[in-house]
């Protein structure tokens, strides 16, 4: 089988065969020769293909046995394998050679791609395909080259379609059936005088119009087989050529095919377009029709220009149809959507396209279609697609959103400012309360500070002029006049201070409410009455009425009355003549919750108005109605009723219309057992005597019959403020023995020298006050047991407390009242007395146990050394004045303080105690035990124990068998 033949010489052909190696055809002599290097060479015989090139040297493509390069004399020269030295070539089955025209020799492999050998330098350069995707060629499997007019190289290859290489850029461009070749088994490449590359192919004869462009668009190729009168398109692998005359040869498995190119009939016409379909959301278009709009408005979709579309309508799939029926099937198509696709998609013969989830916005559908013969309908057909906003998307939305936005903004803007403007409103306020509070704080503090020093000077006018009118002459009516005027003052004086110290007590927290179960009806009806008087001076109607007869209720009496006078009392004030002013109390019962008391006091009187209502419980807030000069106040009145009120649990709501009247309600729960004290009760109880109390005081000496006698008790006044101090040096020089002095220390020396019975003492005092010297006090020995009353204006129990701590035995407020302070002296010493008393019951009489429990220390060191000296008959003061250590008067004063009995009289005592324990014994008689506890005469001795206990010594002992018995 002959494979390849070329000329050589002038006038023989190479004839390479598969078999039968090389042969040498002598045109002239029509004779056949065999090269020697031939001859008997088997391994030469399957030649693939051979070649003379420009110097006659022949190449020979061989099966397995690589290149031969023989000489013009046709004797080997080279052999080029892929061991063969310095002759390596790629693979060992050459399948084609060919020389382009810079002399280069190409060698094309059966299996191993491209060697290049560079006939000037020898060089031989690989070219494979390592399926690295980056190789130069498609496919290592060469069947062809060609080198076109142009001098590009077209390599056929059996599988990998064609590969065009540009010597210029040294770069390999592959076409394949995606470039619209029919089959990628390219058998042979040839060029005709037109300068169309045709190809033959597997099964076709495929024409390109490439004209020198490297790329190598689709519509550029042009496929002919049996449709297009090819007798057949069943190709071999052999090489096609154009004979001189322009004829081009495709050998065939039945002969050879051959045409002349320029007789190919040409069809110009494009295929026409037409839509054949349009499915909306899987629907067809028709079902829509009420829902879509589209123009013009036809149910023909071929003749349909735009379509729009609602946003959730954007599942769209097309259908079309070339109109070009010669081999329909062939028709191609490209589209593109403008406004989605970036380039036109080639969908090769479908006729359908579809896409999913368009966003909104505006398209173009554009379709363009090529025919069989690859002539394009370059224009095609549009369709305007439009796929509105949803509402919410839409222009004027966004207008609304901006509005609405804009306004949200303004409003939260106006929030803020309004909501600062208020803040720093409530700030001023508030700094304004706080003003105001600081400024009532400090007024009751000043006024409090001040109702200290006014109360002092009250007191010692108050006192002595209600002396003065109990000796008042009788029948003197000015004189009368002139008291009453200074008395009802001077009360009202006293009044405002209470007020004042109520309304700071309150403040403070201090304020104490004893609280009593009375009948509150009565109670009432005691206080309206007792403004009857005032009411009628002013000629106004005082009435009182209520629901129930009684009323029992856990109160404190003193808060209540104040609560009440002072409504009562406003109500009266403001009120003109001839108008009615009325107090009126109800038991609201309810069942299964307790009862409410509701008292109100109402008039008919001036009014409050409307803005000062909310005022008018401030302390010191007086209304304009108020300034006139014949209604007198303080503006503390409402300011303690609501304080007392609250401290009652209670509420209090006025009402009032200017020239009509006003209404004071006050409401109380009557709940006995839910109603606490509000304060732990003092440590002092606050004795706030309102009615005089007599004090019977004795003055006389007297002997109780126990042997203790009664002289008048001393008393010490410690008091700085010289009218005050002579005050009550008057006060109480008539029951008692009274020294004064005016400073804490002078009272301390004094108190050691006089040891009295008592002691009175202001606590705030220049050198050492009240409370100091009382501490030192109760530190010595001798003063230890005085009872000291400390008196001061300052009634906190904080400053009482550290008055108790310091030994004070009591404490009275300034000012005081006369009465309770002779009162409470009285109770006291009486105490004292008592003390005394008992001292001689059971520590000198009660001769059956030896109590020395709660003695004082002193008394006992003092009846400890009697005892001890008892049998001395000459034991006396001065002796025990040593022993003891301290002065003789002192020490007389001390035991007289505490026993009630003069020295001797305690020396005798603890004889005689003694005495009665020796006879108790029985061991001794009458005339021992006369001596041993130091009488010096027995008869003395029995006087004296007869006048203690009632019976002689000799009696003891019986008397003590009977008691025993
Ligand atoms: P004052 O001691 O000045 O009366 P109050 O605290 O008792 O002080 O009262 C405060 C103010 O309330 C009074 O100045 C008066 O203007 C007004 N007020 C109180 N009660 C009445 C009333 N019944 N009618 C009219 N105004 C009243």
């Amino acid at each position: 089988m002959i494979t390849s033949i070329s000329p050589f010489g002038e006038d023989s052909l190479l004839i390479g065969t598969w078999g039968h190696g090389l042969w040498v055809f002598h045109v002239n002599k029509k004779k056949f020769s065999k090269p020697e290097a031939f001859v008997g060479h088997n391994n030469y015989s399957q030649i693939f293909d051979l070649f003379a090139d420009d110097e006659k040297n022949v190449w020979i493509g061989l099966h397995e046995e690589g290149l031969l390069r023989l000489d013009p004399k046709l004797n080997i020269s080279a052999h080029y394998t892929p061991d063969g030295g310095k002759n390596v070539i790629s693979g060992i089955s050459v399948r084609r050679i060919m020389q382009d025209r810079s002399g280069n020799i190409w060698i094309g492999h059966l299996t191993n791609g491209i060697n290049i050998l560079d006939k000037k330098t020898n060089k031989i350069r690989n070219i494979v395909n390592d399926y690295s995707g980056k190789s130069q060629i498609s496919n290592n499997d060469i069947l062809n080259f060609f080198e076109d007019s142009g001098g590009n190289i077209w390599i056929g290859t059996n599988g990998g379609g064609v590969n065009l290489y540009l010597p210029d850029k040294d770069e390999f461009i592959h076409l394949n059936e995606k470039d619209g070749l029919i089959n990628d088994v390219v058998f042979s490449i040839t060029e005709d005088d037109q300068g169309y590359i045709w190809m033959q192919t597997n099964r076709s004869i495929t024409r390109l119009n490439y004209y020198g462009q490297t790329s190598l668009p689709i519509p550029q190729t042009r496929n002919f087989d049996i449709e297009d009168g090819l007798p057949h398109a069943e190709f071999i692998f052999s090489t096609s050529m154009k004979s001189e005359d322009g004829k081009l040869l495709f050998p065939s498995s039945n002969g050879i095919i051959s045409f002349y190119p320029d007789s190919i009939v040409k069809t110009d016409t494009a295929p026409k377009i037409v839509i054949t379909g349009i499915e909306i959301n899987n629907k067809p278009f028709s079902e829509y029709d009420d829902k879509i709009s589209f123009s013009p408005n036809t149910k023909n979709q071929a003749l349909i220009e735009s379509i729009t579309l609602k946003h959730y309508l954007n599942r769209l799939s097309f259908e079309f149809s070339a109109l070009d029926f010669f081999k329909p099937l062939n028709n191609q198509f490209l589209v593109k959507l403008q406004g989605f696709d970036d380039d036109w998609a080639s969908i090769g013969s479908n006729r359908t396209v579809s896409y999913i989830n368009l966003p909104p916005g505006n398209y173009t559908l554009r379709i363009k279609a090529g025919n069989s013969h690859n002539i394009w309908n370059e224009s095609g057909i549009t369709l305007n697609v439009k796929i509105k906003q949803p509402w919410w998307q839409t222009w004027w939305a966004y207008l609304f959103y901006a509005i609405l936005l804009i306004g949200i903004l303004v409003l939260l803007r106006y929030m803020a400012i309004r909501k600062e403007r208020i803040k720093s409103k409530n700030r001023f306020e508030l700094l304004k309360l706080e003003k105001e509070i600081e400024l009532d704080k400090f007024k009751l503090d000043f006024f409090t500070k001040i109702t200290h020093e006014i109360r002092t000077p009250i007191t010692l006018i108050t006192t002595p002029l209600e002396k003065l009118m109990q000796k008042q002459r009788k029948n003197d009516k000015d004189e009368e006049k002139y008291f009453q005027i200074l008395k009802s003052n001077s009360e009202k004086l006293y009044q405002l201070t209470n007020e004042i110290l109520d309304l700071h007590k309150i403040d403070e927290g201090n304020f104490t409410i004893r609280k009593a179960t009375e009948d509150l009806i009565p109670f009432l009806k005691g206080i309206t009455d007792r403004f009857s008087s005032f009411a009628e001076s002013k000629n106004i109607t005082l009435g009182f009425s209520c629901n129930y007869e009684s009323v029992y209720w856990e109160f404190d009496t003193s808060a209540i009355e104040r609560i009440v006078s002072n409504l009562l009392s406003n109500a009266i004030k403001f009120t003109p003549p001839n108008g009615k002013v009325q107090l009126s109390c109800t038991l609201n019962k309810e069942k299964d919750k307790p009862d409410v008391i509701e008292i109100e006091v109402s008039d008919t009187g001036k009014g409050i108005a409307p803005k000062e209502l909310q005022d008018i419980f401030k302390p010191f807030y007086q209304s304009d109605n108020a300034t006139s000069h014949d209604i007198s106040g303080t503006g503390l009145g409402l300011a303690l009723v609501k304080e007392l009120t609250y401290l009652h649990h209670g509420q209090i709501k006025a009402t009032s219309k200017v020239g009509v009247g006003s209404s004071f309600k006050l409401y109380f729960t009557n709940h006995l057992a839910q109603l606490e004290n509000t304060h732990a009760p003092s440590l002092v109880p606050e004795l706030e005597a309102t009615a005089d109390v007599e004090i019977p005081i004795e003055n006389d000496r007297t002997n109780d019959g126990n042997g203790v006698c009664k002289t008048r008790e001393s008393i010490l006044i410690v008091e700085d403020n010289k009218d005050l101090n002579e005050f009550m040096l008057t006060m109480l020089e008539n029951h008692y023995q009274v020294t004064s002095c005016y400073t804490g220390k002078q009272g301390y020396e004094k108190a050691l020298e006089i040891i009295p019975d008592l002691i009175i003492s202001d606590v705030m005092m220049p050198d050492m006050n009240g409370v100091e010297m009382c501490r030192n006090l109760k530190k010595e020995p001798l003063t230890c047991h005085v009872p000291v009353i400390l008196l001061t204006a300052l009634s906190k129990e904080k400053n009482q407390l550290s008055g108790f701590e310091a030994g004070a035995d009591d404490y009275i407020s300034k000012p005081f009242n006369t009465n309770i302070l002779l009162m409470k002296v009285k109770n006291i010493l009486t105490l004292r007395g008592n003390i005394r008393m008992q001292f001689a019951k059971t520590f000198l009489l009660d001769t059956t146990e030896d109590n020395r429990e709660n003695i004082d220390p002193l008394v006992e060191k003092t009846v400890a050394f009697i005892e001890k000296n008892i049998d001395n008959p000459e034991l006396n003061i001065q002796q025990l004045q040593r022993e003891i250590g301290i002065g003789r008067s002192q020490l007389f004063l001390k035991i007289k303080n505490i026993t009630g009995l003069t020295v001797s009289e305690l020396i005798q005592g603890v004889r005689l105690k003694k005495a009665h324990a020796f006879l108790g014994s029985g061991l001794y008689n009458v005339s021992e035990v006369s001596d041993m506890v130091g009488f010096k005469n027995i008869s003395h001795f029995s006087r004296c124990f007869k006048s203690k206990f009632g019976y002689l010594p000799s009696n003891v002992k019986n008397i003590k068998l009977a008691n025993d018995r």
